[in-house]
């Protein structure tokens, strides 16, 4: 089983010809709503990948919440443990313009709320085979739950999204450390990315390219380019998050860490070409068939 501790959000896109400017009011084109935040994100990649999981975290008590946790629940996440925090789900404000540039403003609302692990979540990760998280959560929850799967033998990925320095009680609880280019050099402070650096501070990494593919390197000295699979790509967003839940639930399955991120690039192929952000996140029939190929 994985589980996934994170973020749940709500989606609020807004396509316009331009962004408006401080001040300005813009008269947009479609407006679309769609769960979101990278931990519901991840949860439904996993399971959309064939994984059995499990979400913690926290939504409001208003109707987006409701909404996300349908979400959840429709594409096959247990929820029994996702807390309901009385006020606002987490939401995003997101503008896009024609050139596909965006500006986005995050309200974490009930996200925020997700602090104290309980007795029942902490068996939750202790009974998962991989314990899942990102950092759209306060940091001494991440830190909570990677402890808890540590002593539990739950392997841990760490998805270090948003970027943030890692803190010792943090990276010394994580197996598998998934980033980007921009991640990994936010992490490390040089100007590219610096895989020996980041090898320092955990003692396995995946480091995604988009296009490109992925990178994946360990401690035992394996160094390997994994290189993506050709699509015609329409949108990549989402895409690193269908490749991390993917990359769970092949880990999970025991697969061989390379084979499993190979995998994981068809999964986050096949989410680039399809638009959409977590309603592109590819079915395990898809992965497979890309995967085949
Ligand atoms: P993020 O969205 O976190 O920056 P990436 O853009 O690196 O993540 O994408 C994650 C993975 O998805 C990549 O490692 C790659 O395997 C796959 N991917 C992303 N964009 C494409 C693309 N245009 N063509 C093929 N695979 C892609």
């Amino acid at each position: 089983r994985i589980v996934v501790a994170g973020s749940a959000n709500m989606d609020l896109v807004g396509l316009a010809q331009r962004l408006p400017r401080p001040g300005e009011t813009v008269l947009g084109d479609d407006f679309v709503m769609t769960p979101g935040g990278k931990g519901a994100n991840q949860a439904i990649a996993a399971a959309r990948a064939g994984g059995a999981c499990t979400m913690l975290g926290a939504i409001g008590s208003d109707a987006f919440g409701v909404t996300i946790k349908a979400r959840l629940n429709a594409s096959g996440v247990d929820t029994e443990h996702l807390r309901t925090s009385y006020g606002a789900s987490g939401v995003a404000v997101i503008m896009v313009d024609r050139a596909g540039e965006n500006a986005i403003l995050v309200s974490p609302g009930a996200n925020s709320t997700f602090a104290g692990l309980s007795a029942a979540e902490s068996a939750v990760i202790a009974e998962g085979d991989v314990l899942l998280c990102q950092q759209e959560i306060p940091s001494d929850t991440v830190v909570a739950a990677v402890r808890a799967a540590r002593s539990a033998g739950t392997r841990v990925i760490l998805n270090a999204a948003p970027a943030r320095e890692l803190p010792p009680e943090l990276r010394e609880c994580v197996d598998l450390l998934v980033v980007n280019e921009g991640e990994a050099v936010a992490i490390t402070g040089t100007p590219e990315p610096d895989l020996a650096a980041l090898l320092a501070l955990v003692p396995r990494v995946v480091l995604t390219l988009g296009a490109h593919g992925s990178r994946y390197a360990d401690r035992d000295g394996r160094d390997e380019r994994i290189p993506a699979f050709a699509v015609d790509a329409v949108d990549s967003t989402a895409a690193g998050d269908a490749f991390t839940g993917a990359l769970a639930v092949a880990w999970g399955e025991g697969r061989d860490l390379v084979a499993a991120v190979r995998w994981a690039n068809a999964a986050g192929a096949v989410c680039a070409r399809t638009v959409g952000a977590s309603g592109s996140l590819p079915a395990r029939a898809d992965i497979d068939a890309l995967y085949a190929r």
